[in-house]
Formats: structure tokens, sequence, C-alpha cells
């Protein structure tokens, strides 16, 4: 499988699309989901090209990861949710739906991630 530059979020990456953006810096983008699953769910999107964690280089994981931990314990604290799910799927049969690496970021409430 091949990375397409053209997807969405690669397009919201160079600013061709619009996203409610809530940081960036110079590895990383995090969003609001547009379709949240619950109430504050988050997306951090990496800004290398990869198509998900197969193909990722390992210095791209290494420089987000510390990211994905600060936006998860800041969307709980500005949520106050009772946890959070961290959510990554790589490939269409495994719930892929845009093929850029990204890392969703979903507070749980009383165990209840559905329904925002
Ligand atoms: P995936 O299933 O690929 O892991 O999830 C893609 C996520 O991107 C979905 O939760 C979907 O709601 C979100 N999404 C798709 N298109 C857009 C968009 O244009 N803007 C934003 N902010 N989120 C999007």
């Amino acid at each position: 499988m091949t990375y397409d530059p053209a997807n969405i979020f690669a397009k919201i990456l160079k600013g061709e699309l619009p996203c409610h953006k809530v940081h960036e810096d110079e590895n990383a983008l995090v969003m609001m989901d547009i379709f949240p699953q619950s109430k504050g769910h988050t997306l951090l999107i990496p800004k290398a090209a990869s198509r998900n964690l197969l193909d990722a280089d390992p210095a791209t994981l290494s420089s987000v990861m510390p990211l994905v931990q600060r936006v998860a314990r800041a969307v709980k604290a500005a949520t106050n949710a009772d946890g959070v799910r961290l959510a990554q799927f790589n490939e269409a049969p495994a719930g892929q739906t845009v093929f850029h690496l990204h890392f969703h970021i979903i507070p749980v409430y009383d165990g209840v991630a559905l329904g925002a």
C-alpha cells in the first residue's frame, strides 16, 4: 500500500482544508474530530507522510508519542472525562478510513465513549 498525498489529512496539514485546530508544532497537528465519538474526541496527526503505523518511520513515532500523552492528559482534564481511549487503525479492514497516520484521543464518560 502506498501513501496518497491527496488524502484529507494531508490537505488539512497543508492548509488546503479547514479544521478545528487545538495545537500545532513541528511534528504534529492536533484537531477536533469532525464526527466525534464522544465530547472532546481529538485527533493527533503526525506531519510526516505515513499511511499508518505499519509504514511509519520509528523516528516519527518517537517524536509524536510524548505529544500523544500530553494531549490525552489535556483532553481528560478539559472534559472532566472518567477515562481516555487511545485508538489507531491500520488499513480498511481494521477500520481505517483516512490513510494518513493518526491517533484518536477519545474521552470516556462512565465507560461510555459513544454518543457525543
Ligand atoms: P480512521 O477510521 O481513519 O481512524 O478515522 C478517521 C477519523 O477522521 C474519523 O473519526 C473521522 O470522523 C475523522 N475525519 C474524517 N474527515 C475529517 C475532516 O475533514 N476533518 C476532521 N477534523 N476529521 C475528519
